[in-house]
């Protein structure tokens, strides 16, 4: 803390976004007055987005008092209440809730990390005894895990290239560039300045795409296919790991019969990459180790073509001996400096007595349940008697049934819903079902927490204020969440105290812990909380925030496995994953075509017959937030439809043309952009569209049906993948002028 005359210059987290990224604050009369990047941290805001940090904090829209639905749900009519008003309501009618339908009928949805929200959450519900949580996972990279763990029963997500070491990195269905902010991307850039080859899978090309020195561009949705037909010439041509399979994996001659029905030409047919480039990509990342294979998010989005996408990444990074080497895919860190596996009480969650029930998805998606959870924690066991950090996403269940729960009480009734940080009418597929399922009679509750009345809150019975980042102490792991992935932390105090009536998540769920039987487990601030997760480090909150250097980290470490084999049931990286197997999935399954595409729905594609893909993150905007952020929106004031030159001619379409773009569900609003880096056949729609400047009454709510694509794509089991995420990548639209009616 530095002293001047008028001002005091404090340390803080940027409130923008939930990365978490470092401010000076600069105070005068206890209010921000200047922020800007904290040039002693690791980690400076340094983002477009950052700059609007003043505006974001005192923004005239922000939620500052609790407030109560006085009119229908939607019909935009508050009453402003006291927060104890707020806390002893829904206090009463969730015990009525538990009472009546169990605990299991309360869900909790998060969305941007959000401090210390997400594990207070996930936390409260665990001591509850309900499994149905999820978070932003769902439109993001959730359905990478649960393969990672039943290969290799660890998580490589995190894994950056490192300069100087690795030699390849595939990007694979993820853009840096935009996803990751300058900070993220620049290890790249460095890696390659120091020789590293760079191959990039994507159907468009990105920024990132354009650094690449081999360009892979698929059909959306073949992945899976594209990995196998890389397995086919890695195997077929001996460029495997010899030394690593033979010790340490278990069913090869599986893996081999697989994807001998997988050769290149065959491959280039089901993707539409040459051949020739499938071999090339294939011998280049073999042979040039240590490389990395990174986490994709579009991986995740791909309904039925998933599983094999997410699955046949695994197969790569493992049978190349790339698991666990500097500058390979390394292996995350269990959060031993705190005790946060202790303090996220999952045992509670698997023997609370008053569950009856697994969650509501667990016959249709069994990967994301309560048994899956002791499934994982049993074969990670002799390795990670607590298991491992991120755990939520071992018993997240999948939307489409949490909807139908909330809509036709099958196979139980959802009556108790909170959002927590999330627009989940914006950021999920068929949003008009979610709507339903939000104004259902059915639900008896739906508290929303946020910084901004968004289109979800406006459907809500109460809305609580959330601080933001400069409001509140911070614990995080890196990128600002503190979900368990590392064994990294970094502490920051809070900047200057809440303004209005703000409070802290963490704050929401300890007040209803201790009015519903969970008094004792609850510490009374987050500072508090934060001193009992660090007990293992031997530092105090306050003691590491007044570090210069207020981190911990762990001491880097490789090749783990060598000394205590690997955290599946064997012990060794299942091929063939019998977790898989014992949760009743095809454990090494065939490549799967999509459910709407040229190839599995011609008929379909005759009416609909671009390729649409949709999602693709961009610098200006996290998600569905900052669309009220002046600064911001003036540089990317509408969503662009990316269509290529040759197709957007033969439709009559110019660049900055309003367009629709249609699926059998509906359609909305765009404009064209022209860009050379797609296939004439495939188009790319912006995502997470609404307009706060719009009325926020139903049936406009912002505008939420205007733009926002996820808003026509389906979201029924065919459109769902193995963990049961949506299907937000590679479905088929049409696309024409607005004014063609
Ligand atoms: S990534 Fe988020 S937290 Fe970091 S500087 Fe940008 S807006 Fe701020």
């Amino acid at each position: 803390m530095r002293e001047s005359d008028k001002t005091t210059v404090r340390t803080g987290a940027c409130p923008v976004c939930g990365v978490g990224c470092h401010v000076e604050v600069h105070v005068s009369d206890g209010k921000a007055v200047r922020i800007k990047a904290d040039p002693k941290s690791f980690v400076p805001a340094s983002c477009v987005r950052s700059g609007a940090a003043l505006d974001y904090h005192g923004h005239p829209d922000r939620l500052n008092f609790p407030l109560k639905r006085s009119g229908s749900r939607g019909e935009g009519r508050w009453q402003q209440i006291s927060w104890e008003e707020a806390i002893d309501e829904i206090a009463g009618k969730l015990g009525a809730i538990r009472d009546k339908y169990g605990p299991e009928a309360v869900l909790v949805l998060g969305g941007s990390p959000h401090g210390a929200g997400d594990p207070a959450a996930w936390r409260w519900c665990n001591l509850w005894g309900t499994p149905n949580y999820f978070h932003l996972g769902k439109n993001c990279g959730e359905a990478e895990l649960p393969a990672e763990w039943a290969v290799y029963g660890e998580l490589t997500v995190m894994s950056m290239p490192a300069p100087g070491v690795t030699k390849c990195t595939i990007l694979w269905g993820c853009n840096p560039y935009e996803s990751r902010g300058p900070l993220g991307w620049q290890p790249f850039l460095d890696a390659k300045k120091q020789g590293m080859k760079l191959i990039v899978v994507d159907p468009r090309l990105t920024a990132s795409g354009r650094e690449a020195d081999l360009w892979l561009q698929l059909r959306p949705g073949t992945d899976g296919a594209l990995a196998f037909g890389m397995l086919n010439v890695i195997i077929n041509e001996g460029l495997y790991d010899r030394d690593f399979v033979d010790k340490w994996c278990l069913g090869f001659e599986e893996l081999k019969g697989l994807v001998g029905r997988y050769p290149p030409e065959k491959v280039e047919t089901i993707t539409w990459v040459p051949a020739a480039k499938i071999v090339e990509a294939a011998r280049t990342y073999a042979t040039s180790k240590p490389a990395l294979l990174t986490m994709g998010v579009a991986n995740c989005h791909l309904g039925k073509g998933g599983l094999s996408s997410v699955l046949g990444k695994c197969l790569l990074r493992a049978v190349t001996g790339n698991l666990d080497v500097e500058g390979g895919n390394c292996f995350g860190d269990v959060p031993e400096y705190t005790a946060f596996l202790d303090e996220l009480h999952w045992d509670k969650l698997i023997d609370h007595p008053l569950r009856t029930r697994d969650n509501v998805s667990v016959n249709i998606w069994p990967i994301g349940s309560v048994r899956a959870l002791k499934l994982f924690r049993e074969a990670m066991g002799k390795i990670y008697p607590k298991g491992c950090g991120p755990a939520h996403y071992m018993v997240e269940p999948g939307p489409s049934c949490v909807w139908t729960a909330m809509l036709e009480g099958k196979p139980y009734p959802i009556k108790a819903a909170f959002t927590q940080g999330t627009n989940t009418l914006c950021a999920l597929a068929n949003g008009k079902r979610i709507y339903q399922a939000f104004k259902s009679q059915n639900l008896d509750l739906h508290v929303a927490m946020d910084h901004f009345m968004t289109p979800t809150a406006q459907l809500a019975d109460y809305v609580l204020p959330a601080t933001d980042g400069l409001e509140r102490p911070d614990l995080q792991n890196p990128l600002g969440q503190l979900w368990g992935f590392t064994n990294t932390y970094s502490g920051r105090g809070q900047a200057v105290k809440p303004l209005y009536e703000r409070r802290d998540d963490y704050q929401l769920w300890r007040d209803l812990g201790n009015k519903l039987g969970q008094k004792g487990y609850w510490s009374d601030t987050l500072e508090d909380w934060f001193d009992k997760l660090l007990e293992p480090a031997g530092i105090a909150f306050r003691e590491l925030i007044s570090r210069d250097i207020p981190w911990l980290f762990p001491l880097p470490q490789h090749k783990r496995y060598e000394a205590r084999g690997f955290a599946t049931f064997s012990g060794k990286v299942e091929l063939v994953p019998s977790i898989f197997k014992r949760l009743g999935y095809e454990p090494l399954p065939d490549y799967e075509e999509p459910a709407w595409s040229p190839v599995s729905s011609p008929e379909l594609a005759k009416e609909y017959p671009l390729i649409l893909i949709s999602g693709g993150r961009v610098r200006n905007y996290h998600h569905s937030a900052h669309r009220q952020l002046t600064k911001l929106r003036r540089r990317y004031p509408y969503p662009l439809l990316q269509i290529h030159p040759e197709m957007a001619k033969g439709l009559g379409i110019s660049e900055g043309d309003p367009v629709y773009i249609e699926t059998p569900l509906g359609r909305i609003r765009q404009k064209a952009q022209l860009v050379e880096g797609i296939h004439p056949q495939v188009v790319h729609a912006d995502a997470y569209w609404w307009y706060p400047e719009q009325p926020g009454m139903d049936p406009c709510l912002f505008g939420i049906w205007d733009s926002n694509i996820n808003s026509i794509l389906p979201d029924d089991l065919e459109h769902s993948d193995y963990a049961g995420n949506n299907n937000l990548r590679g479905l088929l639209c049409r696309v024409y002028r607005v004014n063609e009616l």
